[in-house]
């Protein structure tokens, strides 16, 4: 498999402003923020949607969604409320495949979604 974007950024062959590393994840912001707040949480794990992931990915998955609620809590959205977004392949907007999820904040979202 081919580097994704998103795997040149935890290797820092292109550059991107990185909030949050540990073993499993690396947070950034999006480039082309949508939100007040817009964070991608990423696994070093180049997964390249949610179909492909299994069940070996269990504590990678809640790795990702821990992380995005302490990062929620960090920039001070937690209590207002956020949204979190993962995107599976391109009728849902995937445009990166490799697995993320979008942090959202800072503003009021409607729900259902557009
Ligand atoms: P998707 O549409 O796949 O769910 O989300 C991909 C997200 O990645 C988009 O919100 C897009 O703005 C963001 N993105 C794409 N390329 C880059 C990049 O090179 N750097 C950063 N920081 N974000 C990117």
């Amino acid at each position: 498999m081919t580097d994704s974007i998103f795997t040149k950024i935890i290797k820092r062959e292109i550059p991107a402003n990185i909030i949050y590393e540990d073993e499993y994840v690396v947070a950034f912001e999006d480039v082309n923020p949508v939100a007040p707040i817009h964070i991608l949480v990423v696994p070093k794990k180049q997964i390249p949607t949610m179909n492909d992931a299994n069940e070996e990915d269990t504590i990678l998955l809640g790795k990702i969604l821990l992380t995005a609620g302490k990062l929620a809590k960090q920039k001070g959205v937690s209590e207002d409320g956020y949204r979190l977004v993962i995107n599976c392949n391109k009728g849902a907007g995937q445009t990166v495949f490799h697995i993320h999820c979008h942090l959202l904040g800072g503003r009021i979202f409607n729900w259902p979604p557009g």
